[in-house]
């Protein structure tokens, strides 16, 4: 077994990896320990979703918690305009809130979550679940994905989206892939 990219972590992290790995073209893997994708998704905000925010960046990132400049860079490349215009562009219609906040018209984050899913089913991204990855071995341009079962899946690039520590029953890891 072998693909271009494998995105390890089923939260909102890596089902935006997958889909940007698949829509440039690279056959792909995601990896998910759970038995469900977007778990923590689905409950975030409550159940709605708070999907980003409209103000303008300078405004969010001055309301990042200590030095919130570090997002500059990752904003260069996709910001939260484009977040909008992604789920709107997936059928997804968001209304701003206070603050700028920004929720699905529906205020169900489910909305949010299918659509994702519905998006990495037409780019052909492949899925597993209940698939805990062990371990990553790294060489030139060919690295090992390690499987709890012992199997090795062969790829050229690695995305490592297994997030926080916050709610562990939505699969944040205890120890990290060591
Ligand atoms: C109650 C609550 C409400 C929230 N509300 C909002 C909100 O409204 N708006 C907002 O922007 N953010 C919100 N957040 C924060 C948001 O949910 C997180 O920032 C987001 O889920 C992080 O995404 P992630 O993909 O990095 O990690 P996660 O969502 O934690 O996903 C990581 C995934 O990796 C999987 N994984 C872990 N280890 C392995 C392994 N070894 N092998 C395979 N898979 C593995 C896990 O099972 C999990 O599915 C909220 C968080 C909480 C707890």
């Amino acid at each position: 077994m072998s693909y271009d990219v494998i995105v390890i972590g089923g939260g909102p992290s890596g089902l935006m990896a997958a889909i940007a790995a698949a829509e440039s073209g690279a056959q792909t893997l995601l990896i998910e320990k759970g038995k469900k994708l977007g778990k923590k998704l689905a409950i975030s905000g409550g159940g709605r979703c708070n999907v980003t925010n409209r103000l303008p960046q300078e405004e969010v990132i001055k309301h990042i918690p200590g030095n919130g400049k570090f997002l500059f860079s990752a904003f260069s490349v996709f910001n939260n305009y484009d977040i909008i215009e992604f789920f709107e562009g997936l059928d997804v219609p968001l209304k701003e809130e206070d603050h700028g906040r920004m929720f699905p018209v529906s205020n169900q984050s489910k909305t949010v979550v299918n659509a994702l899913l519905k998006q990495l089913d037409d780019l052909n991204v492949v899925v597993r679940l209940e698939t805990p990855v062990k371990a990553i071995h790294y060489e030139e341009n060919n690295h090992s994905v390690i499987l709890r079962d012992g199997t090795k899946v062969q790829t050229k690039s690695v995305v490592i989206a297994v997030g926080g520590k916050a709610v562990p029953h939505t699969g944040s890891p205890v120890h990290m892939i060591g």
